[in-house]
């Protein structure tokens, strides 16, 4: 058994409790409450620390494990066993600074999960997508002077499909591999070269019904890559239930995003990484650099729209694990950072980052809030990240990791 003491911010929004305990017993949550009613439990390891927050075990939204580039001719030379290891580099980072679950968003990652189960690996909780379903010529057909044929051949976190069977196969495919959902690509993207940021849409209604119609057959939803606003409107017409990035939201967006229930994962830090990068180094990948200028203003814009009208925000840093670009995975807290330049409180970001997130997961009985009979993922914090989200910026503040009852990581 394991008792945390400090402030406890339960992942649902509301005051913290200013001198409140958390009971631990196995790998669930027991108790939550003030000190002054905790039992007594004379046989429980007790954790505290100066200044301790207590809260939920951080959920990453859009995970890419194992990409190691931001530099899309690199994708080509990369191989499964190199993607696997930078996957794990890339779980470990996250899990220091607090992450005990990922939403992958396009990589093979679901494949350790195997390994995971076998007692091998000691990793956040990973859900995913398994590979990303493009288009010919769509942002997962990433690196566009390939020949086609070299293209559907080389090692890619991306099956590209074209037709309803070909959509398809590819869903079944990635749910053969334990897929949790479906991530389509319905428009262009920053990070692949050929396509484009201005309007237009990747897919047919027909091709994206049958994503839908494939995810929906196994309990689950489609996500899309969606940036300009004809590919995020079709995709929202046509049943898919989550936008990532979601540059160009406009009014018909907003109104399909609330009457449909959909989601926004934004992924502010990919694209304010991309802008720091390119103020220093402004002389190279010049269509990476077009693309982020294109777009960085619109991006705000298209939020406070979406905050505005309450759509819940899923909170995703969209990183590549490339430190020389400023996107690996000892960053990804930055996102919560750039949630608060974009209006949003530390509260609320908190909120986003755990309880918001397991809904993302199909996980919201069991993750990301502190209550009783759900899973013990657990951060004990020195600092008030609900006060100065900043406190999570640093590592070194998340003093104690919880993950399934077990200490993963322990600086007290
Ligand atoms: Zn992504």
């Amino acid at each position: 058994m394991i008792v945390l003491k400090g402030r406890v911010v339960d992942g649902n929004g509301g005051p913290p409790i200013p001198d409140g305990a958390v009971v631990l017993e196995g790998n669930k949550i027991k108790l939550v409450c003030r000190q002054s009613e905790l039992p007594p439990y004379p046989n429980a390891q007790v954790y505290t620390a100066e200044n301790a927050t207590i809260l939920p075990g951080l959920i990453e939204a859009h995970t890419h494990m194992g990409w190691g580039s931001a530099v899309a001719v690199d994708w080509v030379s990369i191989t499964p066993q190199l993607s696997m290891a930078r996957a794990l580099r890339d779980l470990s980072q996250l899990r220091e600074q607090g992450y005990t679950a990922i939403r992958d968003l396009g990589s093979d990652v679901i494949l350790l999960r195997p390994a995971v189960a076998e007692g091998l690996l000691d990793v956040p909780r990973i859900f995913g997508a398994g590979k990303i379903i493009t288009q010919i010529g769509g942002h997962g057909d990433a690196y566009q002077r390939l020949t086609l044929e070299a293209s559907l051949h080389t090692y890619s976190p991306a099956i590209i499909a074209n037709g309803v069977d070909e959509v398809r196969r590819a869903c079944r495919i990635n749910m053969r591999n334990g897929a949790d959902l479906i991530k389509i690509m319905t428009t262009g993207g920053v990070f692949s070269q050929g396509d484009r940021a201005t309007p237009h849409s990747h897919f047919s209604q027909e091709e994206i019904r049958a994503a839908v119609e494939e995810a929906e057959n196994m309990g689950s939803y489609v996500t899309t890559h969606a940036q300009a606003n004809r590919g995020i409107l079709l995709a929202l017409q046509n049943g898919v239930k989550c936008i990532e990035h979601g540059f160009y939201l406009d009014e018909r967006c907003i109104e399909l995003m609330v009457k449909n229930g959909c989601y926004l994962v934004p992924t502010l830090a990919i694209m304010h990484a991309s802008k720091c990068y390119f103020e220093k180094k402004p002389d190279v990948l010049p269509y990476l650099r077009e693309k982020t200028q294109q777009s960085y203003e619109a991006h705000y814009r298209s939020l406070e729209l979406a905050r505005k009208a309450h759509i819940p925000v899923g909170v995703g840093c969209d990183f590549l694990g490339d430190e020389s670009f400023g996107c690996s995975y000892q960053d990804a807290t930055l996102e919560l950072e750039r949630l608060e330049t974009a209006g949003f409180t530390p509260m609320e970001i908190l909120t986003m980052a755990t309880r918001v997130n397991s809904r993302l997961l199909q996980m919201e009985d069991q993750l990301g809030t502190l209550e009783p009979g759900k899973l013990a993922d657990v951060l004990l914090v020195s600092g008030h990240p609900d006060e100065h989200i900043s406190v999570l910026r640093n590592a070194d503040n998340v003093k104690l990791v919880i993950q399934d009852g077990r200490v993963v990581k322990n600086l007290l």
